[in-house]
């Protein structure tokens, strides 16, 4: 029975789902120790709106395939991690998901009985490789073999991965341990996968890599540029902002190659061809300067190389751009002159721009286009990457990227600060990045040991043919998570971590607002919460931390990180504060920045020109279909949680490749028929899902599907910059398998 909502306990926190960080209360039954429901709550980004995921995705923390008890890999001869054939989509229970159409009732059964959700790991399987261990004895093992692994292979030898779905205090505590633990800068997490080279161009261009305005400020704006983004699916309430500010008169200019939803809400759709994105900015550059519309006081006051960009964008006239970018050259010189006469515009970008082999260039294009107009630092002007997981602007903040301390201090300059504050010596060079410590682990004098932290790289990193590899090869690999992810089946040790609802700590979403998650329920079984896990960790090795709750962690994090200043948990209220915050008791914090200089040593923005370059891996006649990936706006990332979430898998159970008519019908292929689709590192068999919203030669597929996993064809080329991976541009070839 549904208990009235006065009987029920209220607890608010923040949604765990996605950039935008809605402010929420969960209804928790005491007596069943069970959420009942949860309702959006009032805070100036998000005024009680919820989507689909904040509003139900919550029950997988009652999962029974929690992971509840330390687990020891006891057989060393089974080969590590998922098999080709389950990864490939063809094991028993992803034919009765798949080929059912998403059939509840198909798929294989466990040992109880149960039916095992589809297109999850197989534990019946996994779970006799492993036996249960106490804690002590689990802890004794990680500590010894990474310990072995440092003494041995010296720190370069030791990796970890944090997550940006822990806190901030997670965050912080993860990247200290394995600096100040091990001594080395191989510390990273998912940022390098969704907006690094968006971070680059902005540390670069304006000396900061957070927003400059918030995605509310939307309405303040005559203009707004959303590009290499579908809000609607990937941060919902923020899309609900941009779509009432144009009800009130703000344009929409869409520049994307899907027609997404906000397509139909915008003035403009310029459908660009994938991977074109600095030939159509540079021809909007040359058009606005062509027509006299940049904002010279600007310029003169507050920007550099403007001369230096004006020579390279001189070269892309809109014909040309219309050449290479698909748009109509009429629709470019149009968008120029309706952003040139604002009097005030912001670009919302997504990871359409970001996740490039040209993505650091994208967003330099982002921020000239925004510098030599003025708009920056001003209401309803600025430059706002929308950041992707819940806490990835938080856990970047909080130093778990390896070129950058807490607060992006370089690990060159501010090196000998966070020596004297954390008491031991510290690797002077810049660690390696997700991407490159994979690829490390399979050269010879690189990476032997890792400590995963809630991350799933088997199924979110690019080639995971060759991710496999690497996680095959490590000495020794510890596994920290709530679930049996496909990557903790590399594991030698797992660890039962806590979910979001289990535990206090802070979360900074995407306007840079800090706010505090609060526990809701005790972790099941022997899982504990992740910040006592590293803490235990980092005793075993000889750390001497005492912390007894995140604010302490958080007290320490501000007094090292000058953004974060005057921020404590207890003043963070029930809304958050946006940092910076002069005066986090009386005040909501500072919604645009640098509205007298930027953030870099000079103040000014420096511009960096850039020239168009091609994708890595263009189509040709064997693979002649270009592939997107991204996500949906039921799943979130690898699908550890919202495919154990029951409304959520209900509502979206299975991986389909989105194909424009013409493509499919070039091929003979009907909507719901399974195909293979193949690139030059590994194929997958999924259904066909007929869609006007693709361009003709392109394709999207959704990454979060195990079953049919999309990174098995992903390209691991990366930008040279930000390290990214070109995860929105392979070349792929579709053929049908004759069933549906
Ligand atoms: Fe959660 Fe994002 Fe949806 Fe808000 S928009 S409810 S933060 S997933």
């Amino acid at each position: 029975p549904i208990r009235p909502r006065e009987q029920l306990n209220a607890v608010d926190s923040v949604c765990p789902y996605c950039g935008v960080g809605c402010a929420l209360t969960y209804y928790v039954d005491r007596e069943r120790d069970a959420i009942a429901f949860a309702e959006g709550r009032d805070q100036p980004g998000s005024k009680s709106r919820l989507c689909v995921k904040g509003r139900y995705g919550w029950d997988y923390a009652a999962s029974p395939q929690r992971l509840t008890v330390p687990l020891i890999r006891v057989d060393s001869s089974y080969p590590k991690g998922p098999l080709s054939a389950d990864v490939r989509g063809d094991n028993d229970h992803d034919r009765g998901r798949g080929g059912g159409g998403g059939n509840r009732s198909g798929g294989k059964r466990g040992r109880d009985g149960r039916r095992k959700p589809g297109g999850l790991v197989d534990y019946d399987e996994v779970l006799p490789h492993f036996r249960e261990a106490t804690w002590e004895e689990a802890m004794d093992l990680v500590a010894r073999r990474l310990k072995e692994i440092h003494a041995t292979g010296g720190p370069g030898a030791i990796a970890g991965f944090g997550s940006a779905k822990c806190s901030n205090e997670e965050a912080y505590l993860f990247q200290k341990l394995i600096r100040a633990g091990f001594g080395t800068n191989n510390v990273d997490h998912c940022t390098r996968l969704c907006h690094a080279s968006s971070v680059a161009a902005l540390f670069e261009g304006v000396g900061s890599g957070a927003v400059s305005t918030t995605y509310s400020d939307v309405v303040n704006a005559d203009v707004v540029i959303i590009t290499g983004s579908n809000p609607t699916a990937n941060h919902p309430v923020a899309s609900s902002f941009f779509k009432q500010a144009r009800r009130r008169g703000t344009k929409i200019v869409y520049v994307d190659p899907r027609a997404s939803t906000v397509s139909e809400h915008a003035d403009y759709h310029c459908q660009v061809k994938p991977g074109t994105d600095v030939a159509f900015y540079n021809a909007l550059m040359h058009e606005v300067i062509r027509l006299g519309k940049i904002d010279r006081e600007f310029i003169a006051a507050r920007v550099s190389n403007y001369d230096e960009l004006a020579r390279t964008v001189a070269d892309y006239p809109p014909e040309r751009a219309a050449q290479i970018t698909g748009v109509d050259a009429d629709l470019i010189r149009e968008v120029a002159r309706v952003w040139g006469e604002a009097g005030s515009a912001v670009i919302y970008w997504g990871m359409g721009i970001s996740q490039h082999t040209t993505g650091t260039d994208n967003a330099r294009c982002l921020i000239a286009l925004c510098s030599i107009t003025g708009n920056v630092g001003r209401p309803g002007t600025g430059l706002h990457p929308l950041r992707g997981q819940n806490n990835v602007q938080g856990a970047s903040d909080a130093g778990l990227i390896p070129m950058f301390y807490p607060d992006y201090q370089g690990v060159e300059k501010a090196r000998e600060r966070f020596e004297k504050a954390w008491g031991t010596s510290l690797d002077p060079n810049r660690g390696l990045t997700v991407t490159e410590i994979i690829g490390s682990v399979l050269k010879p004098g690189g990476v032997r040991g890792m400590y995963m932290l809630g991350e799933n790289p088997f199924l979110s990193d690019p080639n995971i043919n060759k991710v496999r590899k690497a996680l095959s090869a490590l000495d020794f690999l510890v596994v920290q998570d709530i679930f049996l992810t496909e990557t903790a089946e590399f594991a030698d040790v797992i660890l039962p971590a806590s979910s979001y609802l289990e535990k206090n700590g802070s979360y900074t979403n995407t306007d840079r607002r800090v706010q505090l998650g609060r526990k809701v329920m005790d972790p099941p079984g022997q899982a504990r919460v992740d910040w006592e896990i590293i803490q235990d960790l980092a005793r075993r090795i000889g750390l001497d931390w005492s912390y007894t709750h995140p604010s302490e962690v958080f007290d320490e994090m501000v007094a090292l990180m000058p953004s974060y200043a005057n921020l404590r948990h207890d003043n963070l209220g029930l809304s958050g504060k946006l940092y910076p915050n002069a005066d986090p008791e009386h005040s909501d914090g500072t919604v645009v920045l640098f509205d007298e200089r930027f953030n870099t040593d000079d103040g000014l923005a420096h511009l960096v020109p850039a020239q168009w370059l091609p994708a890595k891996e263009l189509p040709d006649a064997e693979y002649p279909l270009v592939l997107n990936t991204g996500r949906l706006l039921e799943h979130w990332h690898t699908g550890s949680m919202t495919r154990r979430s029951f409304a959520l898998d209900t509502i979206s159970p299975i991986a389909e490749v989105y194909m424009h008519p013409k493509d499919a019908a070039d091929r003979g292929l009907a909507h719901g028929e399974r195909v293979r689709v193949r690139s030059r590192r590994g194929e997958i068999e999924l259904q066909v899902r007929i869609s006007h919203r693709e361009q003709q030669g392109n394709c999207f597929i959704p990454f979060h599907f195990r079953e049919a996993a999309a990174n098995l064809l992903t390209i691991d080329a990366i930008d040279p910059y930000g390290k990214i991976p070109e995860f929105k541009f392979c070349a792929i070839q579709v053929e049908a398998l004759g069933v549906t």
